[in-house]
């Protein structure tokens, strides 16, 4: 991998802030996007912009076989059975309510269980406790122990035949544990329990076969992988998609419509109500090119060996913490400086140009886990580098030595 030619890809990361060539060590909240991809939305906007699957004009046929094209290069690239199964969201989020919303409508009842785990985003907990709390069904958690891994004995206790869905994080973007959800997806279908897999922390680092997993659902965003913001896949197995009510209601979604009747379109267009974020959606298939060009196994190397280093780096120091030990663990590391705010912290390094993220990352029960308010978290991204995590070095020498 040739990561000075990658960075060359990245307009933004040869800017200055505050003086000082950035270092960006927010991967995980967003990735920066290479020109490859900017120029992509440009290109929309310059010389395709036209609605898709509407009317039958010249624009509107490029736009829509650039769009489909895109459906196809998502099923490749998480390699589901069918470009059918693959919805276009607005992101993670959006994905999960879409999922979740379905269940409630559809396959929860009273006194039915619904299991997910200790180190889920915000988003992977809230939509569930929601429609658990309206349906007067029950929310059961799967704790993780002292190296931030899920108890596998705990999840199988949990599960009952109540239980109707079981949704977890592939890798926890709080902690960076990568979770076996193969095995667990195994278990819970020994059970004939559906899975849902969140993969927003996943797809831009580790290859990811949807068929091979088995899980009945995956949700990721293309923000963190490189390609434009409000944009996102659901993919469901098509035995759920056919089972499965719409979401939203609108154009774009239906076969015909009366004032009395309206009968809707096949999936996937029967969860894609409205006009989708056309460019949005072709950036993140440029943003799969970028991917493929480099290869997500080499990706996956070299950010393996920034966590090694990083990890080894940070031990140097006196007075940190980090938190997880996790035997498996993506570019992600939480950790705290003794008798320093996280705040403070990260505010110092911003001045010196090394952006990281600090606070709760939308994963409270995790901040809660730890009895903690907050961590620094640095996440790696394809093009980060180990003089970056030295210079990240220097900066929190610098703090500690302001705490003196
Ligand atoms: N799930 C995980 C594991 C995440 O890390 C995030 C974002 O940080 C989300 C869900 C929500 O993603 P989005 O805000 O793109 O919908």
């Amino acid at each position: 991998m040739d990561i000075q030619k990658i960075r060359s890809d990245f307009p933004i990361l040869q800017q200055k802030i505050h003086g000082h060539p950035l270092v960006y060590l927010d991967n995980s909240a967003t990735t920066q996007k290479p020109q490859q991809v900017i120029d992509s939305i440009i290109r929309f906007y310059t010389s395709v912009n036209a609605n898709v699957h509407r009317s039958g004009h010249f624009l509107s046929e490029r736009a829509s076989v650039s769009f489909e094209s895109t459906r196809q290069k998502i099923q490749s690239f998480i390699h589901a059975k069918q470009t059918e199964e693959i919805i276009f969201t607005s992101g993670t989020t959006e994905s999960i309510n879409l999922v979740a919303h379905s269940f409630k409508n559809q396959f929860i009842k009273s006194d039915d269980e619904i299991i997910i785990s200790e180190m889920e985003h915000h988003s992977n907990i809230v939509p569930w406790q929601q429609i658990c709390k309206q349906k007067n069904a029950r929310l059961k958690i799967i704790p993780f122990d002292e190296h931030g891994e899920l108890i596998i004995d705990a999840f199988k206790e949990l599960i009952t035949e109540k239980t109707k869905l079981i949704a977890l994080t592939f890798v926890s973007n709080a902690l960076g544990t990568i979770n076996p959800v193969k095995e667990l997806i195994h278990i819970a279908h020994e059970k004939n329990i559906p899975v849902l897999i969140d993969g927003a922390q996943a797809v831009q680092h580790l290859p990811v076969d949807v068929q091979d997993l088995d899980c009945d659902f995956f949700v990721f965003s293309g923000h963190k992988m490189y390609a434009g913001t409000g944009v996102g896949v659901l993919y469901a197995k098509q035995k759920w998609l056919e089972k499965m009510r719409p979401y939203t209601y609108g154009g774009g979604m239906v076969k015909s419509v009366s004032f009395e009747n309206t009968t809707f379109a096949n999936h996937p267009f029967k969860f894609e109500a409205g006009t989708s974020n056309i460019s949005g959606i072709l950036s993140l298939g440029k943003a799969i090119d970028y991917l493929n060009n480099i290869g997500i196994n080499k990706i996956q190397q070299h950010e393996q060996r920034l966590v090694t280093y990083g990890l080894d780096q940070l031990s140097t120091l006196d007075g940190l913490t980090i938190y997880a030990k996790p035997k498996k663990r993506c570019g992600i590391i939480s950790f705290n400086l003794e008798d320093i705010h996280h705040y403070d912290a990260m505010m110092i390094l911003d001045k010196l140009g090394v952006a990281v993220r600090s606070g709760k990352h939308c994963a409270e029960p995790v901040m809660n886990h730890y009895n903690i308010k907050g961590t620094i978290r640095v996440s790696f991204a394809m093009y980060n580098t180990t003089e970056e995590i030295d210079r990240l070095l220097v900066g929190l020498q610098k703090v500690q030595e302001m705490h003196r």
